[in-house]
């Protein structure tokens, strides 16, 4: 079942635990600065962006995020 590693919330798919990042976790960094990869952003918006994103193509982001 795949969870939320920053907040423990559990999803049916992975779909609704991207949702859940995107829209609803509060756990989320509340940083400019990637804490996976160190990019840098000029907003924290956009760095939740890069996270989620990569998430998806990305086994490190995504093991930062998910636990499967
Ligand atoms: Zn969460
Ligand atoms: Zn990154």
């Amino acid at each position: 079942m795949p969870t939320c590693k920053l907040c423990g919330r559990s999803f049916d798919t992975m779909s609704e635990l991207y949702a859940h990042l995107r829209s609803e976790c509060t756990k989320i960094p509340r940083s400019r600065r990637c804490p996976v990869c160190g990019s840098k952003y000029r907003s924290i918006r956009f760095m939740k962006l890069h996270l989620i994103n990569e998430a998806f193509v990305e086994s490190k982001h995504m093991a930062y995020l998910v636990s499967i």
